[in-house]
């Protein structure tokens, strides 16, 4: 098996303070924990900002300080941009506007559109294009994010197209209200559709990924876990973004896989830069 790349998903849209006290908000938080997870064996980071009222945005400045930021403070980790952010226009102007930092290697992209909890997951096939584009034109490497069947299939198109470079990255989102139920036959389900050349990860919203990430640790998969995707145990207890990951690779320990670095990685998921 392939060493297992563990993504952390530190912030998020979601969480507040008030949900779990841990989520980090501000640029200092969001960097300390991503270097706090960078050393217990994450290789990426999927990067969310919030503005001074602690609100998701694409601000461009925003993401820039915390990319500047993680340079400064040397965290060897790669940098994946979220274009899921809301706070704006739905538009490639809004969402994209962070692509061309050059301190970035990979940037999440929905290839469809879905329902989340109380809001429309609204990824038209204009703004896909627009998006994709921009993220090769400044060699960024695509994590694809499906929330259902059908954006699988699409992607699929997109490459077939040349929209999408192949191979592909894919990241199988699990569990959003509105989205694919998180069910260990579905994730096999999921797994079967993507081309065989592709790589791919999980993440599963709420409890769902207690079972569901060593289900894609053993599969050969990897996984994505963090405050965005949970903000507590089963039981209650809030969860730290360093928690979580300890959990991954606690989980990947116990049956012999390794943990990849981030530059075994960037070779395992064939980043452009
Ligand atoms: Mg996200």
């Amino acid at each position: 098996m392939e060493k297992l790349i563990i993504t952390v998903a530190h912030t998020g849209n979601v969480p507040t303070k008030e949900m779990n006290p841990f989520t980090p908000i501000t640029s200092e938080e969001i960097v300390a924990d991503i270097k706090a997870c960078a050393k217990l064996g994450a290789s990426v980071a999927h990067i969310h900002v919030r503005d001074e009222n602690g609100k998701p945005t694409s601000r461009r400045d925003l993401y820039e300080v915390v990319l500047n930021k993680l340079d400064e403070e040397k965290v060897d980790i790669i940098r994946q941009l979220s274009t899921g952010a809301r706070g704006g226009e739905n538009t490639i102007e809004w969402r994209g506007q962070m692509l061309d930092l050059p301190q970035a290697q990979m940037a999440s992209l929905a290839t469809g559109s879905s329902n989340f909890a109380g809001t429309v997951n609204a990824n038209a096939p204009q703004l896909i294009t627009a998006l994709a584009e921009k993220m090769h034109d400044n060699a960024l490497k695509p994590e694809i994010e499906c929330f259902d069947l059908a954006m699988i299939s699409n992607a699929k198109r997109l490459g077939k197209k040349g929209v999408l470079k192949t191979p592909m990255h894919f990241n199988l989102v699990m569990n959003v209200p509105g989205s694919i139920e998180g069910t260990v036959e579905n994730l096999i389900y999921m797994v079967n559709q993507l081309p065989k050349d592709a790589t791919w990860t999980i993440c599963a919203i709420g409890s769902a990924q207690f079972d569901l990430i060593p289900m894609a640790i053993a599969m050969g998969g990897n996984v994505r876990t963090g405050l965005e995707d949970v903000i507590e145990f089963p039981k209650g207890r809030k969860v730290t973004n360093a928690m979580l990951v300890q959990r991954c690779v606690d989980i990947a320990k116990a049956i012999g896989r390794e943990i990849a670095t981030p530059t075994e990685a960037a070779e395992i998921m064939g980043l452009f830069k």
